[in-house]
């Protein structure tokens, strides 16, 4: 891979890297603007696990978070867009779907047929 499209993805991890936090700032402003003295405990229940759906995108973005640093990482290292299983090259195409993908499409659908007969 080239500079120029070392630089491409670089930008784009940063852009999503923004993208993430500026959602995960949006996600804390409405967790603390909640009401939490609701008198219904209906309301109070659809609060609840209002807040545990909030938790696990906030639980999701953090783990994205640390996907795109260490895409970031390997950019600076010179060893982004290979597959961390055969070596190869991961196409294009998928890295600018997920460029914080580390395994080609052949190793990603081996893993996942690993991962459906044995269930993790
Ligand atoms: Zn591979």
């Amino acid at each position: 891979m080239d500079k120029a499209k070392h630089d491409y993805f670089k930008q784009l991890l940063i852009q999503q890297r923004q993208d993430l936090i500026a959602g995960a700032t949006e996600t804390v402003v409405e967790m603390t603007d909640e009401d939490d003295t609701f008198p219904d405990p209906n309301d109070r229940a659809t609060l609840e696990s209002d807040r545990n759906f909030l938790l696990r995108i906030r639980d999701r973005e953090r783990k994205l978070l640390t996907k795109i640093d260490k895409a970031l990482e390997r950019i600076e290292a010179g060893s982004f867009g290979l597959c961390e299983e055969c070596g190869e090259e991961i196409s294009e195409g998928r890295l600018k779907v997920r460029p914080v993908t580390t395994l080609c499409i052949k190793c990603k659908e081996e893993q996942e047929k690993q991962e459906k007969v044995r269930p993790a």
